[in-house]
């Protein structure tokens, strides 16, 4: 079996007051054992975040750089983040796609460049509206899935998130139909183009105003191994959602 993966991805969001507060929330609440957690801090903060949550739950920087170190200014290395005791990075985040112009190779650059360094992926994949609407969501999804498993020497080291990009910060939730059958799809397409072993191993989870009130729907899906979660990743309503399937 899986093991249900909820990942919460601060953004560009919080200070140390608010987080702070939001940390000693998840230090304390009761948080199901068979989740696995991992918060998403902003790089300034992956230190503090790390320092002050519970060591059971996870945490994550945003985004990262392909190489260690260099003249590479306002980037971060995985080395820097495993350095702050951090396991996780998220990549290919659609905001870094679409707000930054992050291409399908320099992801693919990173994504390996991580695994490198011993840091844990969360790779972000999913279409625009126009690409749902014009019928390529597959085409797209499978597209970046390919240059992701180009790049993935270890697939342990790897959960995938199925972020459709209309669904994120938008309110407009995929239903539950909508996200089983993109993640069914990928899963079939992991089989025929990765291995049976992967397919039947790698989280995918689903991103895109997941909410306390529509996760557990969402989480009883065959095919979702948990979730991604944005702005309610700031809020209480975070643990409903780490708790969806217990
Ligand atoms: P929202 O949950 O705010 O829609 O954001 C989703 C997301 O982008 C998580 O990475």
């Amino acid at each position: 079996a899986r093991r249900f993966f909820v990942g919460g991805n601060w953004k560009m969001n919080g200070d140390k007051e608010s987080l702070g507060e939001l940390i000693t929330m998840l230090n304390t609440a009761s948080l199901h054992d068979e989740t696995e957690v991992v918060c998403g801090a902003p790089s300034i903060y992956l230190d503090y975040a790390r320092s002050n949550l519970d060591p059971k739950i996870g945490v994550a920087a945003q985004n990262c750089y392909k190489v260690a170190k260099g003249a590479f200014t306002g980037e971060i290395s995985p080395a820097m983040i495993k350095d702050c005791g951090v396991d996780w990075v998220i990549l290919g985040h659609s905001e870094r796609r679409h707000v930054f112009g992050e291409c399908d190779e320099l992801i693919g650059q990173k994504v390996a460049h991580a695994l490198e360094s011993g840091l844990g992926v969360i790779a972000c994949i999913g279409e625009k509206l126009e690409e749902r609407e014009a019928g390529t969501t597959e085409e797209v999804v499978f597209a970046q899935t390919q240059v992701i498993a180009d790049n993935v020497s270890d697939w342990g080291k790897v959960v995938l998130a199925y972020e459709p990009v209309w669904a994120i910060g938008t309110g407009k939730t995929a239903t539950p139909e909508q996200a089983q059958e993109v993640h069914e799809k990928l899963r079939v397409w992991i089989r025929e183009n990765i291995s049976e072993a992967v397919a039947d191993s790698v989280r995918i989870l689903y991103g895109g105003s997941v909410t306390g009130v529509n996760c557990k729907e969402l989480a009883g899906q065959a095919d979702v191994d948990g979730f991604l979660v944005g702005g309610a990743s700031l809020k209480p309503e975070f643990v409903d959602i780490i708790n969806a399937r217990a």
